[in-house]
Order: structure tokens, then sequence, then C-alpha cells
């Protein structure tokens, strides 16, 4: 706690505020699980797939809330290449796609913002032949989407402003915050 408050300090031009805590996410995190875990919990065969490398941290902290034995996958997306808004293209870094053949599975990501990459990710598990797609989001802007595409189970909505920590990044750092603050930006 000591380290992170030294961290933080050090950091203090790149955090403005926390907009969510450690507390206060892990606390949701066991509602959410929960109620994931009362829609899909029979399930014979569930897989969770992280959206790389923004859902990591969530998802490693949502999974371990899910007692059953689910399969874990990733997929590595990005829309945004480094900078502030979403390029509105979204690239599968990856070309393997998992086997969801027959499968129920919950897309994992950090933030649902234009809804381009979770609207991208759950047509081509439908076209790789899942059973069912549902998806979770750690946050979710409220925004307009671009695409229409809204989660099956949000943890926290927030307002349209740039976030970082708890997965999501800035140029690739502060995903390992424990919170989600929102960033300073520089004029
Ligand atoms: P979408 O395709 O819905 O526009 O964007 C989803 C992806 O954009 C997320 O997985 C995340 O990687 C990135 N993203 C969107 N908003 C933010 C934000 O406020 N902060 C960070 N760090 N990444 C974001
Ligand atoms: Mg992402």
């Amino acid at each position: 706690m000591v380290l992170w408050g030294v961290f933080v300090l050090g950091m203090e031009s790149v955090i403005e505020r926390v907009l969510i805590t450690e507390e206060e996410i892990l606390a949701r995190l066991d509602v959410v699980a929960a109620e994931v875990m009362a829609e899909l919990g029979d399930a014979e065969e569930l897989v969770v797939v992280a959206l790389l490398k923004g859902a990591l941290v969530f998802v490693a902290d949502m999974s371990r809330r899910m007692p059953v034995p689910l399969v874990m996958e990733c997929v590595n997306v990005a829309s945004y290449h480094g900078g502030l808004e979403s390029s509105g293209e979204v690239k599968f870094l990856d070309a393997g796609m998992p086997d969801v053949r027959g499968k129920k599975v919950v897309v994992m990501d950090d933030i649902l913002d234009t809804g381009l990459t979770m609207h991208a990710v759950l047509r081509e598990l439908m076209e790789a032949g899942a059973e069912r797609v549902w998806s979770c989001v750690l946050l979710s802007k409220r925004k307009e989407r671009a695409v229409e595409c809204e989660a099956d189970w949000v943890c926290f909505e927030i307002d349209d402003e740039f976030v970082v920590g708890y997965g999501l990044d800035f140029e690739g750092r502060y995903r390992n915050l424990p919170y989600v603050g929102v960033l300073r930006i520089k004029n």
C-alpha cells in the first residue's frame, strides 16, 4: 500500500484522480461474478475469452470468483494503437481464434467504448461456431456507440474520459495500478 502511495506520488502528474478504488472494484466483482455464475455456472463447457492486454487483470480476478472448471482463452485485439482515441479499426493481432465450437463463451474486456472491439469479437466467435456468446466488461463509457453493442454484464458505468489502471494502459503503462484513475491530459 505504502509502495503504491510512493509510486502514485512519483506519477502524480499522470493520475488526475482515482475514479474507482481497488476495494470498490473487488467488491463489485464479487457481485458480478456471482451473477455470471447464476446464468452460466451449470454450463458443461464454459470458455472465458480475455481480450488482451486490457482484460488481463480483470479476468484474473473475475475467473477466480467463478468456481467451475472453465477454460481460459485469450484473443489479442487492438483498436487504439497507443493513442487516446479509437482508430475505428479493430485489428486481430493473432491469426488464431480459440476453439469455441458448440461451447458457451463469455468475452471479458476492460472497457466498452465505441463498441467496435466487442462487436467484432462477438461476431468472430459466433462465426467460429460458439453455441452462445455473452460479454462482460469492467467499465462501460456512457456515450453513443459506433455500433450497436452493449455488454451483458457491466461492473461500472463511467463518464466519457480516458482512464488507466487495473489493466488499462496509456502507451503501454499503468496497467498495474490497482485502481482505475483518470489520466491527466497535458495541454
Ligand atoms: P472500443 O472498441 O469499444 O472503442 O474500445 C475498446 C478498447 O479500447 C478497450 O479494450 C481498451 O483497450 C481501449 N479503451 C477504450 N477506452 C479507453 C480508456 O478510457 N482508457 C484506456 N486505457 N483504454 C481505452
Ligand atoms: Mg482493449
